[in-house]
């Protein structure tokens, strides 16, 4: 059979990702989002999830998810500005703007959409956009849409963050800085109170990913903004509604006239269908278990959980660096000796997918580790007893 010249070019592609080691393929998992999932007939123990507190099969939420359906439907029938702006998408909103103690609150079909629309609206060609050198996909492909003049700081790094602010100033133009609280494949903390500090200094704004920090940081679980005492001084706080909120979507608080603004601009909320009204009302009823005091339990079971595996690892094979929160990588560097330990662990009952390249920087694999409130102790025991005997 002749293949043609567009399969040929996809094969010969594919054939160098995989003589990288950075082949992908989606494995089904045949049961719920949980910490025992079946992939693809076997039963696993799951230590991949950022459903950090076990919501996304929380029965509160789920009930309410259904009575969502049954009183709103399926699908939200148009982008929000048409005639799809449903009353569960007004109730998030104002449950979130409460939760996170901010004036207002718009919600996007997913965190990536999130921050592809809010800095496009918000910069374009003369301006500035400084960001943390890990930073997410997300905000990269959105400050390269933006026209805006890109400038990476070393991560978590002050003084080159600094440099570049003194840079920016000298141009006249808009200087927006972005930066992860919780970053997703490192688990470390953005040192936010230096930050803020420079962005004021040098009359920039700042946008707080807190995709992993919400629910899990601060006095009300608002995030890592909240800890540091710094919420009202960050002018753009983004997130993600499909992480220890257990739902899906993405969303920003902030003043009024930030969402007044982003109504109007955002190209990624205007042109795109308004969310199904039960996973915003899943994400509501989230957010109301995250206040209560179920929501305090359920985040001290985790961090509990979390310093087991971290003093589980200590004098382990891998070298681990200072556990801060959920998200524990351990190193392995070679991409493809990173998947062979994540296949080792699935032969023994683990789910701990490799993260390659481009989502980590190449030679930096690793097994990334995150906990769940709903694991046990005896989950965690179980696991540190296999990492112990891995094949080195
Ligand atoms: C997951 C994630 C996003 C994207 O959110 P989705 O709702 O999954 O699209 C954005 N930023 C960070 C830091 C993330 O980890």
């Amino acid at each position: 059979m002749k293949i043609s010249k567009f399969e040929m070019d996809l094969q010969q592609r594919l054939e160098i990702i995989r003589s990288q080691g950075l082949y992908r393929q989606l494995r089904e998992v045949e049961s719920a989002q949980g910490v025992r999932i079946r992939v693809e007939g076997q039963e696993l123990l799951n230590f991949s999830s950022n459903d950090y507190l076990g919501l996304a099969n929380h029965p509160l939420v789920k009930e309410a998810a259904e009575k969502a359906l049954r009183d709103f439907g399926a699908g939200s029938g148009a982008s929000r500005l048409v005639c799809g702006s449903l009353a569960p998408h007004h109730e998030l909103e104002r449950a979130l703007a409460d939760f996170k103690g901010t004036e207002a609150a718009l919600v996007f079909s997913s965190g990536y959409a999130c921050a592809l629309g809010t800095i496009t609206a918000l910069l374009g060609k003369g301006d500035v956009i400084a960001i943390d050198k890990l930073a997410h996909a997300s905000i990269i492909d959105a400050a390269r849409l933006s026209g805006a003049t890109l400038r990476v700081f070393a991560h978590n790094d002050p003084n080159d963050l600094k440099d570049v602010l003194k840079w920016a100033g000298k141009k006249s133009a808009r200087v927006l800085v972005v930066t992860e609280s919780v970053f997703s494949m490192d688990g470390d903390l953005a040192p936010l109170r230096e930050i803020v500090e420079l962005k004021d200094k040098y009359g920039a704004w700042l946008m707080l990913d807190e995709a992993h920090a919400t629910g899990l940081f601060g006095q009300n679980r608002r995030g890592l903004a909240e800890a540091f005492e710094l919420a009202d001084r960050i002018e753009i706080q983004m997130g993600t509604l499909g992480k220890a909120l257990g739902s899906s979507g993405g969303y920003i608080v902030g003043s009024k006239s930030l969402i007044e603004f982003l109504i109007n601009r955002a190209r990624s909320f205007i042109f795109s269908t308004a969310p199904p009204p039960s996973v915003s009302t899943a994400a509501t009823a989230a957010i109301r278990i995250i206040q209560s005091d179920e929501g305090e339990r359920l985040r001290s079971h985790l961090w509990a959980r979390v310093d087991q595996l971290k003093n589980g690892l200590i004098g382990g094979p891998f070298k681990s660096q200072v556990v801060q929160s959920p998200i524990i990588p351990l190193i392995v560097g070679d991409e493809t000796r990173a998947v062979d330990l994540a296949a080792e662990l699935r032969s023994r009952g683990f789910f701990i997918p490799a993260i390659r390249y481009p989502a980590v920087a190449r030679s930096q694999a690793r097994l990334r580790l995150t906990v769940s409130s709903a694991h046990s102790a005896a989950d965690l025991l179980h696991l540190v007893a296999t990492l112990g005997t891995l094949p080195s």
